[in-house]
């Protein structure tokens, strides 16, 4: 959405209504400082046009007064106050208004007092349109009706002089009127470039955002066996690491336990290298099933060899856990392809921290001896390691 709305360098008014609300409460801050700023200059530059108005005479200063007090000072009070606290929609024709009033009430004391003050403050109030046009803080939409507004108010403002009064004010008008909607392309062109800017930063923002979710979903990857989906030897082993630690500083047992497919190669052999993959798989998700709703976390160690960490467990629990492990394997047999199930196995050694496992290599070497006794011992059985390096029988 974005990237079709950058790379077609769509106007503000055909992007997708999400991003112009991203857009508009991402300058929202920016903008309401910004109007209240350049309205409390424009309050004061009208204010400071009393001076003038006395300098000039004692009927102008008398009218400036009237009209600047009455209409222009009340207008931007009310723009600076709905800047600050008000909501865009109002922000904006509050906005708009005093720039229209100050304008009028400059074009109005000119064009009603003679020749002697008819161009200056009809400049004025060119001026004042012009540099608005500039300086706000609007879209353009927004900036074109208050030019147009304001001259409507100068020409209404003209249209009831005298002719004499008329013809004389005409082309000073007419001059300043061209000016003030050439000026129009500066608000015009700074809000496509804005508007660009605006659009590549998103998207750059969401490249980054992809970026970074592909990244994580790599690492992801890198952690698991391609075959199983299971957390791989090497994850496995800092997983392993820390609970081993927090195992030995929290003074709670841990077991580790070595889980190995019983005559996996003669299942190869027989039934051939795809089935016994499947195999893996089958046996993989029952561990997983088993071992993680309990806690625990089980990787594929290498082959068709996996192993199992399980945290604040005493011996009792780890065995049972092991046992319904190993019941769960054997009662699912493996589908073939070609029809028919085959039973499938699996011998476990389980070996206690406390018991067994000064250091980690230690412990898994002592979990490798108790399922090298379930070999030995028939197959399809649970192991406990009694103390390092000897395990006994327990299930
Ligand atoms: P035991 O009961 O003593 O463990 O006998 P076993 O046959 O399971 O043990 P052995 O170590 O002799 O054979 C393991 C077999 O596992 C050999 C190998 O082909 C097979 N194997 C290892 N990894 C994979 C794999 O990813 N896919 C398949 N299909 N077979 C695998
Ligand atoms: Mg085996
Ligand atoms: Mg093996």
């Amino acid at each position: 959405m974005v990237e079709q709305a950058a790379d077609r360098d769509l106007p503000f008014r055909q992007w997708p209504a999400v991003l112009q609300e991203m857009w508009r409460s991402e300058q929202a801050p920016r903008r309401q400082r910004e109007l209240a700023f350049i309205n409390a200059i424009a309050l004061i530059s009208c204010l400071l046009c009393l001076p003038l108005d006395y300098t000039i005479g004692p009927q102008i200063f008398e009218q400036g007064l009237v009209l600047r007090f009455g209409l222009v000072v009340p207008a931007y009070c009310l723009a600076i106050y709905v800047a600050l606290r008000g909501e865009w929609v109002f922000q904006r024709w509050t906005s708009i208004l005093p720039v229209v009033c100050y304008a009028g009430v400059a074009g109005y004391i000119g064009m009603h007092n003679g020749a002697l003050a008819e161009g200056g403050y009809v400049m004025g109030a060119a001026m004042i349109v012009v540099l608005a046009t500039v300086i706000m803080p609007l879209r353009v939409a927004s900036i074109a009706l208050m030019v147009f507004l304001s001259l409507a108010v100068l020409w209404a403002i003209w249209a009831a002089l005298p002719p004499a009064a008329a013809q004389e004010a005409f082309g000073v008008l007419a001059y300043l009127s061209a000016i003030s909607l050439v000026a129009l392309a500066v608000p015009f062109r700074t809000e496509t470039l804005k508007d660009r800017n605006f659009l590549y930063a998103i998207r750059g923002q969401l490249a980054s955002e992809r970026l970074l979710a592909a990244n994580e979903q790599l690492r992801e990857l890198s952690h698991r066996d391609d075959l199983t989906g299971l957390p791989n030897r090497r994850y496995f082993e800092r997983i392993f690491d820390t609970a081993f630690h927090a195992s030995v500083i929290n003074g709670e047992d841990l077991a580790v336990m070595m889980i190995d497919v019983d005559r996996f190669k003669l299942f190869n052999d027989t039934h051939g290298h795809t089935a016994g993959d499947r195999a893996l798989k089958q046996v993989a998700k029952e561990l997983e099933k088993q071992f993680v709703t309990s806690g625990a976390t089980v990787a594929r160690f290498g082959g068709e060899e996996f192993v199992a960490v399980v945290e604040h467990c005493t011996e009792q629990e780890a065995l049972s856990l092991a046992e319904r492990a190993r019941h769960c394997v054997t009662q699912r047999p493996v589908a073939l392809e070609i029809g028919g199930r085959v039973p499938i196995t699996v011998s476990i050694g389980v070996a206690m921290r406390k018991k067994v496992g000064p250091s980690t290599d230690a412990l898994i070497d002592c979990a490798d001896e108790a399922l090298y006794a379930a070999k030995t011992a028939g197959r399809n059985v649970v192991r406990l390691a009694d103390r390092a390096g000897a395990p006994g029988f327990a299930g």
